[in-house]
């Protein structure tokens, strides 16, 4: 079976538009693209310009980063434009579905419901945390369902998934797309899932450097699929996803110094999470808190309201997500910088017990708190 068979079948012989940069003509003058010949005072030079669709040094340095050949990479803006444009490949309009999670990242929701695709969603179980059973995934699969999306680790419960994911995408083969959005992969304990598509071509994997590369601003992602399906989703991208900007921002990002700094970071931010974890744990305001394989961590409060404004009096925004199924009382909490989770922790404190576990930093409780809280 064709790698695009599950394509929506209108789109399979769909030109792309015919950009004059894709067209790909070298010359000293360009008369092609209706551009300025004189960037603005004060720009870089070469702004007048429009960019390179998939600008090279980029993508060596991404396929690099990711450990993936380049022409298994499309590069867009951020992850988001990935997402939009595979619902847009693979699902036809008021016909099709797509399978997900529920908790997890309202954008697939969101993008399906713009194609007109229908959302199917496997919901998970916080008592069981939120483990996800694969069987009841594929139960839900049909004829129409072109992609299953599951977010590992997931937002917004930090769980990871990557154990079934090769099951999944074998099961799948042949009837649909296994997306894998791996916005928060770098915080976990796991490998990239991005060398199965050697085996399993109905997968794509999702990166983002606005996470842990710390350049949500940039709006930098990629998809890592097939070539074909590399190939097929930018046809169908608009022209020009990448502004020079953002490219000679990612490229700064990607030298070998600021990725030994990120990676430091990245550490930093787990070691934080963990000690963050222990500290919810301990306070009277918290109900439960769960494990957690990327850069947030999300708790379950006795009084989510009275939290969220706790936290708002002291100049700290969280997030609330206590609408999603089955969530009812949480908060999601970034993984800030430790003296900014020392400062949420002391503001949802009841300023006793917090201010002797933070004297004892990330080590062992001492038996006193430990005593208290199971009383
Ligand atoms: C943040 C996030 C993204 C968005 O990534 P961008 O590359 O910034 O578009 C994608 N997926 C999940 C699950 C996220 O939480």
């Amino acid at each position: 079976m064709s790698v695009l068979a599950r394509v929506r079948p209108d789109l399979v012989s769909f030109g792309a538009y015919a950009s004059a940069r894709r067209a790909g003509f070298d010359g000293a003058i360009h008369l092609d693209a209706n551009e300025s010949p004189w960037a603005p005072i004060g720009a870089p030079a070469g702004s007048n310009r429009y960019p390179d669709p998939q600008p090279a040094r980029l993508r060596t340095r991404l396929a690099a980063l990711y450990g993936v050949g380049e022409s298994r990479l499309w590069m867009g803006r951020g992850s988001d434009e990935a997402i939009d444009l595979l619902l847009r490949a693979f699902c036809g309009a008021g016909r099709d579905n797509v399978v997900t999670l529920a908790p997890t990242f309202g954008m697939y929701a969101v993008g399906a419901r713009l194609q007109g695709a229908t959302c199917r969603e496997l919901a998970l179980d916080a008592k069981l945390g939120f483990a996800l059973d694969p069987e009841c995934l594929l139960a839900m699969i049909d004829a129409n369902t072109k992609l299953v999306i599951v977010c590992s680790p997931n937002n917004p419960t930090g769980t990871l998934y990557h154990e079934t994911l090769e099951f999944l995408a074998e099961s799948l083969s042949g009837r649909a797309m296994l997306v894998v959005d791996e916005a928060y992969i770098e915080f976990a304990s796991q490998p990239s899932a991005a060398a199965l598509i050697d085996r399993h071509q109905n997968m794509a994997v999702l990166r983002t450097l606005s996470k842990a590369h710390g350049l949500a601003g940039a709006r930098i992602g990629a998809m890592i699929a097939h070539e074909e399906i590399a190939r097929f989703i930018g046809r169908i991208a608009a022209p020009y996803p990448l502004a020079s900007p953002c490219v000679e921002l990612a490229l700064a990002a990607l030298e070998p110094t600021a990725l030994a700094c990120a990676s430091r970071r990245v550490r930093t931010v787990v070691a934080d999470r963990e000690r963050l974890v222990r500290l919810l744990e301990v306070l009277p305001c918290v109900g439960q808190v769960w494990a957690s394989s990327a850069n947030f961590v999300l708790a379950r409060f006795r009084d989510k309201r009275a939290a969220f404004d706790q936290a708002l009096a002291a100049g700290i925004v969280l997030r609330d997500v206590s609408r999603l199924p089955g969530l009812d009382g949480c908060l999601r909490i970034t993984v800030g910088a430790p003296e900014e989770n020392d400062a949420l922790v002391a503001a949802l404190a009841d300023p006793m017990p917090v201010r002797e576990v933070l004297a004892h930093g990330a080590g062992p409780w001492p038996a006193a708190i430990d005593v208290e809280r199971r009383s």
